[in-house]
């Protein structure tokens, strides 16, 4: 795999305060010099977000958002958080574009919007993309993965604090992951799409049911720079394994 592994922790909808010793273990991890190389973040629920910041404070794991809303600073928006709130508490990332809330009726348009504010406030982002299974099974991968990368990423010009996650919507929570050659084929796929955005070679995550028996098979597919871990998060003893076996 590439220098920098990313293990990106995606607790969606979980979590309490009760449950953050559990992650004692994990910053001991972190700190050892053989796991030098693995960028681990995590994205709690926006409620769990300033207990995470205190908790790994001294420690090089990062927290990040899970989104934001497209507007850069405030607004009378009930319920909605934006990106300079995300920056206040001390996220370094958001999550940009993830299928839950393309599925809740975020598209393309909205998902470029919030990038791009993200950015102006110095946010790291990590864009989600991916096809569903109606998708896939109509061969429209492709197609889907083109007008979500150019539709997403219209007018922005700084790739300098972005990361790519290829999710397909059938692998999420689902148990079912992709073939390897699929696999690998898409991230190319990938690869050659986010080309013609810019020339730097962005980090490339897989995200899809990815946990410790089936991690082993996937860390060895080239160009895939880490993984988006939703479910198997929310362990901190499966999310060791995970970064175990990828670094071992
Ligand atoms: C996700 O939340 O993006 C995800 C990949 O979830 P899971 O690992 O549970 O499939």
């Amino acid at each position: 795999m590439t220098n920098n592994i990313y293990f990106i922790a995606n607790w969606k909808m979980y979590g309490s305060t009760s449950s953050l010793n559990s992650l004692n273990k994990l910053i001991t991890l972190s700190k050892l010099k053989k796991y030098n190389k693995a960028k681990i973040i995590y994205f709690p629920p926006f409620t769990l977000i300033n207990d995470l910041i205190k908790k790994f404070n001294k420690t090089k794991i990062l927290v990040g958002g899970q989104n934001c809303h497209h507007i850069e600073d405030y607004g009378s928006f009930t319920g909605s958080i934006s990106p300079k709130m995300l920056k206040d508490l001390g996220c370094k990332y958001v999550i940009l574009g993830h299928s839950e809330n393309r599925t809740s009726g975020e598209n393309d348009n909205d998902v470029n919007k919030k990038i791009r504010s993200a950015l102006n406030k110095k946010l790291k982002i990590v864009f989600c993309i991916g096809e569903t299974l109606k998708e896939k099974r109509k061969k429209l991968t492709y197609s889907v993965l083109k007008k979500q990368i150019n539709k997403g990423l219209k007018g922005v010009k700084n790739y300098q604090n972005f990361l790519v996650a290829y999710e397909p919507v059938w692998a999420i929570g689902t148990g079912v992951i992709p073939k390897n050659k699929e696999l690998k084929f898409n991230v190319a796929t990938i690869r050659k799409l986010i080309s013609k955005k810019t020339k730097k070679k962005l980090p490339i995550l897989y995200g899809g049911s990815v946990n410790s028996k089936n991690i082993s098979g996937l860390k060895n597919i080239t160009g895939i720079s880490g993984f988006l871990v939703g479910s198997a998060s929310q362990s901190s003893k499966k999310f060791i394994d995970i970064i175990k076996k990828t670094i071992n």
